[in-house]
């Protein structure tokens, strides 16, 4: 792909109207609000609507998803029709994503660009009844917007027929090989015809991804609207040292002396988010956690609940977030810091959206500093470290909420066992959540790389039976020290 892979052109089209897009979905657009197009737009419509293969490097919150479901509305606008016979409305677009979540903000995309186009859309998804989709189906759609697993379902059952599939776009392609559809992707290409227009979109770009877009595209124009693995310049970052054990009274304190009403939480497991929602309620504050243990109605809940206000706080694991559309979400916390920091950038890409500021705050812990270098080096950029003064809790109160939440723990662990290794470093076992704070770690201390095997032991260690809980302090201070910049 390489060889044949061309740049857009630098000098693009600063209007929607520039760009040639139809009255119809000019109108939608200004429905939406939308002033101007932002960079992938500017470059990605024309290309799209000369029908050329895209691979696209845009995180989310660049606007990517107009970026594809306007031209592909314009190009399917020819077949529009108001038929009722199925037999007019062939499905002619595809586009997979990796979670239900972006599958049905994707869908909404379409139908509020389509608005003014008779062409009809419909969302496939998993963990819900298949039959209304198969109706919708049935029905006659010409753009299929689908996790992988249920299309392939619905593709061996017969009940989609994309035999006349146009267009395909794979939407946060990293994401949806992490998650291991690869063989499910491959299986749903084989049944849709190889003479088609592929438009591939991925924040990050890994061999694995360049693999498939060498597979998969044809003369691709490659469109980059940020630096490879950059976050939005309108994020500020900040991390607060913090021991773990007393992260949760940090985040309850920054909530409550804030104010803050809309808060996107992440943790790196399942049960973590559990728990840290359940702990924040027990604190009195509002809070819900989604995950890909949650049943879709629980999911959907959560979010609608966080979207209207009802909860202040959305605990999120990095898979489930990643379909999480919210309209400036002025403020991201990461309550752990991810083992990959390209998750950091799909983290921190829910706030600073097209153009608006955000803030990324991290509760950092002292095993966790080596992650924290990791994403500097990644992002370019050190993060200022800061001091989170904090009421210290009794004496005694954090072993009391210790000994519940491993409690907890042990009743609640899933089949899988909530501390999986992490996809992206196999050989990571996630830490304890109390893990060794206590052993005595000077805050003031300036970051020592460890080397992964110290990591690893480290991480794996349960908390000391027999160990002294230091008794907690009044205030966190700060991380980092005198660290050179
Ligand atoms: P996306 O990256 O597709 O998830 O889009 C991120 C957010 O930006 C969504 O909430 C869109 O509604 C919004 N958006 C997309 N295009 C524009 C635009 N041209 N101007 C303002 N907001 C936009």
């Amino acid at each position: 792909m390489t060889a044949n892979t061309a740049t857009a052109p630098q000098s693009t089209p600063t209007t929607f109207n520039a760009l040639g897009l139809l009255p119809e979905l000019l109108r939608a657009v200004a429905e939406q609000g939308y002033t101007e197009p932002t960079p992938i737009q500017r470059q990605a419509i024309p290309a799209v609507l000369a029908r050329r293969d895209i691979m696209g490097s845009a995180q989310t919150g660049t606007g990517k998803t107009a970026s594809f479901a306007l031209p592909i509305l314009q190009l399917l606008a020819p077949h529009a029709n108001t038929s009722p016979s199925p037999a007019r409305h062939p499905a002619r677009a595809l586009v997979l994503t990796p979670t239900r979540e972006l599958a049905v903000q994707v869908f909404e995309s379409f139908q509020a660009y389509g608005k003014h186009v008779p062409l009809r859309s419909t969302v496939v998804y998993g963990g819900v009844d298949m039959d209304p989709q198969i109706r919708a189906l049935h029905g006659g759609v010409e753009i299929v917007v689908a996790t992988p697993g249920r299309l392939l379902d619905h593709v061996r059952s017969r009940t989609a027929n994309l035999s006349r599939v146009e267009i395909l776009v794979l939407d946060e392609a990293d994401r949806m090989l992490d998650m291991g559809f690869l063989p499910d992707i491959k299986r749903i290409l084989a049944t849709i015809p190889a003479q088609r227009q592929n438009l591939l979109f991925s924040a990050t770009f890994s061999d694995d991804i360049r693999k498939l877009a060498d597979e998969l595209l044809n003369k691709p124009i490659l469109i980059a609207v940020a630096p490879r693995n950059t976050a939005a310049e309108t994020v500020t970052h900040k991390a607060y040292g913090v021991s773990g054990e007393d992260k949760r009274r940090a985040l309850a304190h920054l909530v409550r002396s804030r104010d803050l009403r809309q808060v996107l939480v992440f943790t790196r497991t399942r049960l973590g988010a559990n728990r840290l929602a359940r702990g924040l309620e027990r604190d009195g504050i509002d809070a819900t956690a989604i995950h890909s243990n949650r049943t879709q109605a629980e999911r959907e809940k959560a979010l609608a609940d966080f979207k209207s206000g009802a909860v202040r706080v959305l605990v999120a694991t990095d898979v489930a977030s990643r379909g999480i559309d919210i309209e400036e979400l002025p403020i991201v916390v990461n309550y752990e810091l991810p083992y990959s920091p390209e998750d950091y950038v799909h983290r921190i890409g829910r706030t600073g959206r097209a153009g608006s500021s955000g803030e990324a705050i991290s509760l950092v812990e002292p095993e966790e500093y080596k992650l924290l270098a990791d994403i500097e080096r990644l992002l370019k950029r050190s993060i200022p470290r800061e001091v989170l003064a904090f009421g210290g809790a009794a004496p005694g109160r954090g072993v009391h909420t210790e000994t519940r939440a491993r409690a907890h723990e042990r009743h609640g662990r899933d089949q899988r066992g909530e501390r999986r290794a992490s996809p992206a470093h196999p050989h990571r076992v996630a830490p304890a959540s109390k893990a060794v704070a206590d052993d005595g770690f000077d805050f003031n201390k300036p970051y020592e790389p460890a080397n992964d095997s110290t990591v690893a032991s480290t991480r794996s260690a349960e908390p000391h039976p027999g160990r002294k809980r230091r008794p907690t302090r009044e205030t966190a201070v700060l991380l980092g020290g005198t660290r050179s910049k």
